[in-house]
């Protein structure tokens, strides 16, 4: 079968492999879905760590053809959480199982879903309807890590909340906060992101930190970013009224730095948090994706092939796209 392997940082190609034996306790999908996610292309770059020579793909879905011991029937469609916690661990031990040191990420530690079939945990598959767009499944996981980022940010009914970043991350973070109750603006540079996140809810846009601030000019009770970039970390805390909370769900490379006040931060007691994975939510998005809750169609900006997934991973995405789902077969 076709498989998009980082063979090395730098390195991505679609080679031929073997299909997937499965291991203990494990089932295996045929692909349908998967989508590329920026964390796909920090992996490429190194700015992420992941284990030479896997298959990337930890966003995806499809459908059940062998179940192994569990008790999925074949034909099933199935939406992977990509993260196998040991269970075992200290922090596993308190519920903090994002911050497993064991963690066994399908798509980044093990093979995953750029492939035409992927062996995965039966534990980590989440059940979506089979009358659901397969292309919709490949959502679960975003919103799973968005969820999180936005549960810790707790934004109340009424609170002023305002996503950087125009990405998938960020219009999901648009939508939940629409859900909440809350009034929304989306800053992002791109105009047809800001026009998307407008159809998505977004009650207001900006492409700037001074047009931001125009608009609010106490900033905003919760800021979510969802860029990644020291710029927009940077800028966050001017952009968070007093009082209020920001939620860095956007990954900076390792090393990376970022400037900021912390006398500001104390004297106006903003609250800094940061959001890593999706801890128990990946059966709360996949519910939410089945049930039509969250506009996933609005992201997909294409579909791509198994082969031209290595060149779309190796280069910046195209403005204005927000997502390319690779669609194996
Ligand atoms: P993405 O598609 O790359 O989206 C990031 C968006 O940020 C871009 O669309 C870009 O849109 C915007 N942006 C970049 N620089 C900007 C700037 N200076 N000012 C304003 N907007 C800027 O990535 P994604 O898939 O949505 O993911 C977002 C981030 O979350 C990534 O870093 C990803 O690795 C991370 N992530 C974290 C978790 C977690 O568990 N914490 C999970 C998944 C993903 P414009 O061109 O319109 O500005």
């Amino acid at each position: 079968m076709l498989a998009t392997r980082l063979f090395k940082v730098g390195d991505i190609r679609t080679v031929e492999v073997a299909e997937p034996v499965p291991g203990p306790g494990d089932i295996v999908v045929k692909v349908e879905a998967a989508g590329i996610c920026g964390t796909d292309r920090h992996l490429f770059k190194g700015e992420f760590p992941s284990v030479a020579g896997t298959t990337l793909g930890h966003e995806f879905c499809g459908i059940v053809v062998d179940a192994g011991a569990s008790e999925l029937a074949v034909g099933t469609r199935v939406t992977c959480d990509p993260n196998t916690w040991c269970g075992a661990c200290y922090q596993c031990q308190r519920g903090r199982v994002n911050l497993c040191t064991n963690n066994i990420a399908t798509g980044i530690g093990r093979d995953g879903g750029f492939a035409e079939y992927c062996a995965f945990p039966a534990h980590k598959a989440h059940v979506l309807p089979l009358d659901l767009d397969p292309l919709f499944g490949a959502f679960c996981e975003p919103l799973a890590c968005t969820l999180h980022g936005m549960d810790i940010g707790a934004a109340k009914s009424g609170e002023r909340v305002l996503v950087i970043g125009g990405g998938v991350i960020g219009l999901l973070a648009v939508q939940l906060a629409k859900l909440a109750g809350c009034e929304v603006m989306l800053l992002t540079r791109s105009a047809s992101k800001q026009q998307l996140g407008r159809a998505l809810g977004a009650d207001l846009v900006a492409a700037t930190e001074p047009e931001a601030l125009e608009q609010w000019p106490e900033g905003a009770d919760l800021v979510v970013e969802c860029a990644g970039v020291s710029a927009t970390v940077a800028m966050s805390p001017r952009l968070t009224r007093s009082g209020g909370r920001i939620m860095v769900l956007g990954v900076l490379a390792d090393g990376v730095k970022v400037s900021i006040e912390p006398f500001d931060l104390l004297f106006r007691e903003i609250q800094m948090h940061f959001s890593f994975l999706n801890p128990f939510t990946h059966a709360r998005a996949s519910r939410m994706i089945a049930e039509g809750v969250i506009d996933v169609s609005a992201l997909i900006t294409r579909r791509i092939s198994l082969q031209e997934a290595s060149d779309v991973i190796a280069n910046a995405a195209p403005e204005g796209e927000v997502r390319a789902i690779v669609v194996p077969g």
